[in-house]
């Protein structure tokens, strides 16, 4: 029988791997603590029409991108390609945001998308993603943008760029809305066929077609900035400000319209000049109408999500730190069949005093143990001597000096010794 593989667009993440992951949202997760947000666990399916209604019929997303299938109850569910909509349904069900109450909540995991697989590009991917729930103000929209900024600093990435725009709000979009349909109509022939499909049912993602000839005419659509309401005019200058203050370069790209469409007025990207085509790290902005897509009393959100998979591909890229491998610190060899018991034994003491040790499970030589020992700082030897004086020879295996120490003090000595 062949033997069966992942399916595409999946990978495993090995232990060589997977140590620098936890290094990611362990750093991360430090990040958010420190600006004021709690972790949550979400479901990873939810009812389709989460995600039909709160990020939209017409998107990509929805469109062509999303994991669907009923379950044994007939319900049709979706394995989740993005966080928000989740986190905003959890707030809804659980009244995180009653009378005026804010949620800052933050949560990690996969998410699930049917794209064409290439680099930085996976049909389940992994994100980091904070959510701020319940603040209109565009001082949340700063304090978001400027996490985001917080955790990659502390990663160490160098080398990105911070690119925002702002998309309107109801008021505002429809005007602009037309007016962009009424510009691209004259372009009408020469656009690409994605491209025309979009003309009438979502015109601003012309705006961010990668195909050359598209970007060219998306270059002289007419200017958002032109059709903003003076809400949302306002809001965009509270935002650019609140950068300012903390010193934060940006760069604004009224191109910048991202792929959902449950966002309103802050739309912004953080992007790497070390990734190729798939050069967004993070994307996020302001989602004041989620809420009562979904089905809620209204409730005002600004948010971002980071690729865990693209942040680890350029910090392989740059070189960056993921601090040390957590590797085994003691190793217990038995020199012969006798003194096993004893190994199992101060194994296991180590253990409970929080000391990572290992000992040989399968039968293995003397010689075979003390080999698997190699990484290791210490080797704890026992052997007939040892268990007639109750004792364990410890060895160092940095510099191979050994010391005999009393079997009752081994966990001590190990203690002291290991830093
Ligand atoms: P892209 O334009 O690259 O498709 P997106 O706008 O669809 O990104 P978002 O929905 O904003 O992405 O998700 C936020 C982040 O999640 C992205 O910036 C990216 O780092 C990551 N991401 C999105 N889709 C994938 C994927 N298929 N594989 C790996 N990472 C992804
Ligand atoms: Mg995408």
């Amino acid at each position: 029988m062949a033997a069966i593989s992942a399916p595409r667009g999946t990978r495993d993440i090995l232990p060589e791997e997977s140590w620098k992951w936890s290094y990611i949202v362990q750093t991360a997760g430090e990040t958010m603590k420190n600006f004021g947000f709690s972790e949550i666990h979400l479901p990873i399916f939810e009812h389709t029409e989460l995600f039909s209604r709160g990020v939209g019929e017409t998107t990509d997303i929805v469109e062509k991108e999303m994991y669907t299938f009923e379950d044994r109850g007939g319900r049709s569910i979706t394995l989740r390609p993005e966080a928000t909509a989740g986190v905003m349904r959890a707030a809804i069900e659980n009244n995180l945001c009653v009378q005026g109450a804010s949620a800052k909540l933050w949560n990690w995991g996969p998410m699930f998308r049917h794209e064409r697989p290439q680099k930085g590009r996976y049909r389940q991917f992994y994100q980091i993603d904070a959510e701020c729930l319940g603040i209109s103000n565009a001082m949340a929209d700063v304090e978001i943008i400027s996490l985001s900024i917080e955790i990659f600093r502390r990663l160490g990435l160098k080398n990105l760029e911070v690119v925002i725009n702002s998309v309107g709000c109801e008021k505002c979009r429809p005007v602009y809305r037309q007016k962009l349909i009424e510009y691209f109509e004259t372009r009408k022939q020469d656009l690409c066929e994605t491209c025309l499909a979009r003309l009438d049912r979502n015109p601003l993602r012309i705006l961010d077609c990668k195909k050359e000839v598209c970007g060219q005419i998306a270059d002289g659509a007419p200017d958002i900035f032109d059709s903003l309401c003076d809400e949302c005019r306002e809001h965009f200058a509270e935002v650019r400000a609140g950068l300012e203050r903390l010193g934060f370069a940006y760069t604004l790209n009224k191109r910048l319209v991202r792929g959902l469409d449950y966002y309103t007025k802050t739309a912004y990207e953080i992007l790497s000049g070390d990734l190729g085509a798939q050069n967004a790290v993070a994307g996020g902005g302001r989602y004041d109408n989620l809420s009562s897509a979904v089905g809620g009393n209204k409730i005002p959100g600004v948010g971002f999500a980071c690729g865990l998979d693209r942040i680890m591909l350029v910090m392989e890229e740059q070189g960056c730190s993921f601090g040390k491998m957590p590797e085994t610190e003691v190793y217990v060899a038995a020199l012969d069949d006798s003194a096993r018991g004893a190994a199992q034994i101060l194994t296991h003491e180590l253990r409970k005093n929080k000391i990572s040790a290992t000992s040989d499970t399968s039968g293995k030589s003397f010689k075979a143990q003390m080999k698997n020992a190699g990484s290791c700082k210490f080797a704890c030897i026992i052997g007939a001597d040892e268990l007639a004086n109750d004792t364990v020879a410890v060895k160092n295996l940095r510099d191979s000096s050994q010391v005999s120490v009393p079997m009752n003090d081994a966990v001590s000595y190990i203690q002291k010794n290991l830093n």
